[in-house]
């Protein structure tokens, strides 16, 4: 006997059924009822949030021939609504864009939609993941669009509407839909292994609704793992063997690394890690992934429900949180998922991801130098600078010098860049203690060839614009 996942089980097949999308539901109820049932839609929103399965329920609604007009409460069973619930009706297109980009598939589908139905009311077309259709077939989509037949009708989906031109935009009805609460997720499970006769312990259940992120397929699709690892038994235990908490010692050893400034123990490290066969970009989400725990666990604290985590392990993640203060954490995962995108289309991106591990280590020396440039810059901040977030010389990226593809501006700047190219007076520094005074080729001198500061430069990229000092600094007295 074959084994149906649960995804496509309980894939809804009637607007009464589809989870977390009350008000689209209504909507498209509504204009079907009222007659009012637009020619083209397009249904946004992340995967697994239910726009295919809404596309083919609002296909079974216009279509189903148990009925002499749309109804919104299609019957499920005849000819039209079972092929259309299995994407293989004949008035009904599917069409993933991401396969079928050229200008010549959307002709064929124009010369096509003259034609009538064969034998249901409207020509159905579902256009997935439309945003990545190429220039020309958007033309030609949008030429459709603008005066399709009258049994025509459109239903276009994407994951990336801010891809999608505005000309087409403007001649759908847009639905955006919300990604799934963990709250509705963890119901419409329960109520699945009810069904399945499957025992879940419904902490199990909540675990994997938070796991999924908004997305009931991939809540689904967990669960599947799950029922096929725990025989008949959704449990706790089962749910920690195979998702192991978002929680990996390697990269907490890195993190520890890290924040002890030891790059060429973060390398070995990298090493190991990467060793495990996993991709770059999936390391990188990860590593971010763990990072971001960390962040909320410092700011939140031990008690927060923000992370998915269970008991036994937070005290001590809170303690490796305390190792870096919020600009840190900020700065670290802007690196990560700049690199995260990187990787992906470049050739060397192992080497990326080691020159951004190093950037990393070699910014957390930042906690020293901000003491240490203090005295450059003209007395200690007003406010202790927060570990690799102050930069006292004018940070400005400098896209060449350095493997890394992370910029600079990462990290919270502690004054607007925009004054920093601008010839440096008095006026446009920050507020200081002590009385300001212009600088002389000397200071400059002075404070390039100071080695924190030419570290800082390292790191961050930039240059010298201005500097400054207190009166009763005289390391850099002028000639
Ligand atoms: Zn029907």
């Amino acid at each position: 006997m074959s084994y149906t996942v649960l995804a496509r089980k309980f894939r809804s097949q009637t607007f009464d059924e589809v989870v977390g999308q009350d008000a689209i539901v209504a909507t498209l109820k509504n204009a079907i009822s009222q007659d009012r049932v637009h020619h083209g839609y397009l249904f946004c929103g992340t995967r697994g949030v239910g726009k295919t399965s809404m596309a083919r329920i609002l296909a079974k609604a216009l279509n189903c021939l148990s009925s002499d007009k749309p109804t919104a409460t299609p019957c499920g069973s005849c000819d039209s609504c079972e092929m259309i619930a299995r994407g293989e009706d004949i008035d009904v297109v599917e069409i993933d864009a991401a396969s079928n980009t050229s200008v010549e598939n959307i002709r064929d589908l124009r010369n096509n939609a003259v034609y009538r139905p064969t034998r249901s009311r409207y020509k159905i077309y579902i256009i997935d993941e439309v945003h990545m259709l190429s220039t020309g077939a958007f033309n030609a989509l949008l030429k459709t669009l603008e005066e399709p037949p009258s049994h025509v009708k459109f239903i276009l989906a994407t994951t990336e509407t801010h891809k999608v031109p505005a000309t087409i935009l403007s001649r759908v009805q847009r639905f955006d839909f919300k990604s799934i609460s963990p709250g509705e997720i963890a119901e419409q499970l329960t109520m699945i292994c009810r069904d399945e006769k499957v025992e879940a312990e419904p902490e199990a259940l909540k675990r994997i609704a938070r796991l999924a992120n908004g997305s009931m397929r991939d809540a689904l699709s967990l669960l599947d793992q799950v029922m096929s690892m725990g025989g008949a038994k959704v449990t706790m235990d089962v749910v920690n063997e195979l998702l192991p908490v978002a929680h990996d010692e390697l990269y907490a050893d890195l993190i520890d690394r890290l924040a002890g400034q030891d790059a060429a123990g973060a390398l070995a490290v990298v090493d190991r890690s990467l060793s495990q066969g996993r991709t770059l970009d999936l390391w990188c989400t990860l590593l971010i992934g763990q990072l971001r725990d960390l962040m909320v666990l410092r700011l939140c604290g031990e008690d927060t429900e923000l992370v998915d985590i269970p008991p036994g392990l937070r005290s001590r993640l809170i303690e490796q949180s305390k190792k870096f203060d919020s600009g840190a954490y900020v700065f670290m995962i802007t690196v990560l998922e700049e690199l995260r995108r990187s990787v992906k289309s470049s050739g060397s991106g192992r080497a990326l991801v080691e020159a951004a591990v190093i950037r990393m280590a070699e910014a957390a020396n930042f906690s020293s130098l901000s003491s240490l440039l203090a005295h450059v810059e003209g007395g200690p901040p007003a406010a202790p600078a927060p570990r690799m977030s102050a930069s006292p010389v004018a940070s400005s990226p400098a896209p060449t010098r350095t493997a890394a593809p992370a910029h600079p501006a990462a990290a919270p700047a502690s004054r607007p860049p925009s004054r920093s190219r601008r010839t440096p007076t008095p006026e446009a520094a920050a507020p200081a203690p002590a009385p300001l005074r212009r600088m002389t080729q000397a200071d400059m001198k002075a404070a390039s060839a100071d080695p924190i500061v030419r570290q800082t430069l390292d790191v961050f990229g930039g240059q010298i614009v201005h500097v400054q000092r207190a009166d009763d600094a005289s390391a850099i007295e002028p000639a």
